[in-house]
């Protein structure tokens, strides 16, 4: 972290009073994600204005100066300060339009950009056109998310402070809280602290690192890259990843006929239909469970959707990891694709999966329903809806261990993460096929209890897991091939 960071956050920090009391608390179930404040653009507009009314004074300029001058600073006064009394020119040099130093305004003249004689005002720089010409202008870079603006001359880096801007726009109400929007947006993309939901809301929290939150209009998402939870993956190697998956469809997409098979190999995995290893017959995945029984009545086939293998294989031999000794014969390049399906095969399978066990909310609901008729207590019957919950979050879960597990050199640690990954998979499994099969029965005490045990079971594998990749990574365990 260098100085100025750490000043930064230190500002920062001590700032967390500036907010109203009155904002919302968001409490959150979950331990993992931290306690956040949501605000709302008017919230954010008056801490803005607080920090300029601070400089204000100081400075002896307009509040649009202000605004563009700490926004220069990330919004750090002191360090705003330091430089204004360093520098006795530091307004000028500042490059800013000043309002105060404006001549001539509005005096009629040839506009030099339309040629119309008209009224023509400018900024202290001199240059000037007619008002038409600088509401255009300004509407065009707004348009662009600009919100730091320069003078209309091109050889001119004079900025236009903010109430000039509404001034030459002082008929056009949706640009100008367009403009405000950006410096708002700008604001929050300077804070380390503040981070924006989709539906617009700003999500305060106590700390700027990667860490899941969870905005008032319920959506939940990574503080840092705002994606959904994509733990133990971080928002680095997420990134990286998906560029892998939008390079590599492209590559065998455009290949030659030689590389057929990897395009072919693609939109299997992409299929919802695969056929049953032993006697062919098609198979829709109409489930998320990955424990797939041939609907052939002659064979009933039970085999893993994943690898295609015969599920009881699954108890000593493991699917969840890649054997490079299979792939000794291929060409290197290929073999780094055929790793790389691997992966992406069981990060698009549990994925498809997560997408499928969405039915069970209906089914699950159904079930509580009957239970309560029947006199089940309320928190037993509550239960069942926790368990698909669960189920949802450790599918996710092992969705993006697969992107952990492509990115990880083979060392001790990694072994240990494959072991995990396996009771992790297992278990999810287990439940999955608990809750899409066994909703039928009728012996509604033993329903629950199984599915009491199974959800506190996969919870644990997943906590298992997951400390175990911070540990990890406080440690310095992991080393990356990325
Ligand atoms: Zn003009
Ligand atoms: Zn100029
Ligand atoms: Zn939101
Ligand atoms: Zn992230
Ligand atoms: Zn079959
Ligand atoms: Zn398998």
């Amino acid at each position: 972290m260098s100085s100025d960071d750490e000043f930064y956050s230190e500002d920062v920090e001590d700032d967390t009073s500036e907010f109203d009391s009155d904002t919302e608390n968001v409490e959150t179930e979950d331990q993992d994600e931290d306690v956040v404040r949501v605000l709302t653009y008017s919230d954010i507009r008056e801490v803005m204005n607080e920090k300029i009314e601070e400089v204000r004074e100081i400075l002896e300029v307009n509040n649009g100066v202000c605004r563009v001058l700490l926004q220069k600073y990330s919004w750090d006064k002191t360090i705003l300060l330091e430089k204004f009394y360093e520098d006795p020119n530091f307004i000028v040099n500042s490059k800013i339009a000043l309002r105060a130093s404006d001549s001539s305004e509005s005096s009629n003249g040839e506009c030099d950009i339309c040629c119309d004689t008209a009224p023509l005002v400018g900024l202290s720089c001199n240059h000037t056109a007619c008002k038409e010409c600088w509401r255009a202008y300004l509407t065009e870079k707004i348009n662009e998310k600009k919100c730091e603006i320069q003078c209309m001359a091109s050889d001119c880096e004079l900025i236009i402070d903010d109430d000039k801007i509404q001034e030459y726009l002082s008929s056009d109400t949706t640009v100008i809280s367009a403009f405000q929007q950006l410096t708002v947006d700008e604001y929050v993309e300077t804070n380390h602290f503040l981070t924006q939901c989709s539906c617009g809301m700003v999500v305060k929290s106590s700390r700027s690192d990667a860490h899941l939150v969870v905005c008032s209009c319920g959506i939940r998402f990574c503080f840092s890259c705002r994606n959904d939870s994509h733990e133990p993956v971080n928002c680095r190697l997420l990134k990286l990843w998906e560029k892998k998956c939008v390079g590599v469809k492209n590559k065998t997409a455009a290949s030659a006929d030689g590389y057929s098979s990897d395009k072919e190999t693609f939109n299997w995995i992409l299929s919802n239909t695969k056929d049953c290893p032993k006697c062919v017959t098609s198979i829709e995945k109409n489930g998320g469970c990955n424990r797939i029984t041939c609907r052939s009545k002659t064979c009933r086939f039970e085999f893993c959707w994943l690898c295609m293998r015969e599920w009881s294989v699954h108890g000593y031999s493991s699917c969840n990891t890649f054997n490079a000794k299979d792939e000794k014969n291929r060409v290197d390049s290929r073999a780094e694709l055929h790793r790389f399906l691997f992966f992406y095969n069981r990060f698009k399978s549990h994925e498809q999966s997560l997408e499928l066990e969405k039915k069970l909310v209906k089914t699950v609901n159904a079930k509580m329903e009957e239970m309560q008729q029947k006199g089940i207590g309320w928190a037993d019957v509550l239960f069942l809806r926790k368990s698909v919950n669960i189920l949802a979050e450790c599918r996710r879960t092992l969705m993006f261990t697969y992107i952990f597990a492509f990115y990880l050199e083979r060392n001790n640690q990694a072994i240990m993460f494959d072991g995990n990954q396996k009771d992790l998979e297992m278990a999810v499994e287990q439940l999955s096929g608990l809750l899409e099969q066994e909703m039928e029965t009728n012996d509604l005490r033993v329903l629950i209890q199984k599915t009491q045990d199974k959800s506190r079971y996969v919870e644990y594998r997943r906590k298992v897991l997951l400390d175990h990749c911070t540990e990890g990574m406080e440690q310095d365990a992991w080393v990356y091939n990325a």
